[in-house]
């Protein structure tokens, strides 16, 4: 079982509920942590396990061979993110703008084109206890996310249940992370902006035909009005985690929940419970 803990956007607690959902997990099953979010992953930092493997991540960027280039021009028409440009009789290529899909070499007439690998990132790798835990981490000034998290996805055992922590936000990584989930973890907050984000997410997760469900974190702190929305949705909120100082002070000081306070532990392994029924049943939004 794969899911997916999401969120619209940055600093709602995403990944306080992804490491306290797989160290509660890990208790009874062989669990993978996969951290997504590899512009800023963050999830190592609830872990006490150090990563010990690392390997580079390549992306293909096409290299012309001038001598069989008719500067047809081809190559630019296809690229998407004006990545090539032919000019007159001279091919250039913008690496830092290259998405590596490899378009141009393909559709390239003259079999012009070939690709050489550029390192746009690693894939770092560590265990604790029944857990183990992957991490993507893309290079500075790097723009091909999606390439780091679709090699740190090719390190899912389907034998272990997954949890994927999400990049925030709506955009390619976002979608890149999510799909295929068994199921998705949207964690917001009770607040205009926490709303807002939290429909944009479930526009994303619905288009993707993922089952997903809610968890609310600093409750208390705004209005009811994402409760009155996930209502009228049909979205199950799953989980409350109030606004508090201790839950505060544990995540600044990188301290997973559960372990900062173990009465959480319990509430984790419902919400995984919760969360295996609805993916057992194929529903879409109820237990
Ligand atoms: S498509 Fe091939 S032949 Fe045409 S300009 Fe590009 S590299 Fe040259
Ligand atoms: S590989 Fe794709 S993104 Fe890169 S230059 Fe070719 S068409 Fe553009």
């Amino acid at each position: 079982m794969v899911i997916s803990v999401a969120s619209g956007k940055g600093g709602t607690g995403k990944t306080l509920v992804a490491t306290s959902l797989a160290l509660a997990l890990s208790d009874k099953d062989k669990v993978q942590l996969l951290d997504c979010d590899v512009e800023e992953p963050n999830a190592h930092i609830f872990l006490s396990s150090a990563t010990n493997q690392s390997q580079p991540v390549f992306l293909p960027i096409p290299k012309v061979d001038e001598t069989k280039c008719t500067y047809c021009g081809k190559c630019a028409e296809v690229c998407a993110y004006n990545a090539i440009a032919v000019i007159k009789e001279k091919v250039l290529i913008f690496p830092e703008l290259c998405h590596g899909c490899g378009a141009c070499s393909y559709l390239c007439p003259e079999s012009a084109i070939t690709e050489e690998g550029k390192e746009i990132g690693v894939v770092e790798k560590g265990s604790l206890g029944n857990m183990e835990f992957i991490q993507g981490r893309l290079g500075i000034g790097e723009i091909a996310a999606p390439a780091i998290i679709r090699e740190v996805k090719k390190h899912i055992d389907p034998t272990s249940v997954v949890i994927i922590d999400v990049s925030p936000g709506t955009s390619c990584p976002v979608v890149e992370a999510v799909k295929d989930s068994d199921f998705c973890l949207l964690v917001t907050e009770p607040t205009p902006f926490g709303l807002n984000d939290l429909s944009l997410a479930v526009e994303v997760v619905r288009k993707l035909d993922i089952p997903c469900g809610v968890v609310i974190n600093r409750g208390g702190v705004g209005d009811e009005k994402v409760e009155q929305y996930c209502h009228e949705q049909d979205i199950p909120v799953l989980l409350r985690i109030p606004l508090d100082r201790n839950i505060a002070s544990l995540y600044s000081k990188g301290i997973p929940l559960i372990e900062g306070i173990p009465e959480w532990r319990k509430a984790f392994l419902k919400l995984s419970q919760d969360i295996e029924a609805m993916v057992r049943l194929g529903n879409k939004g109820k237990i």
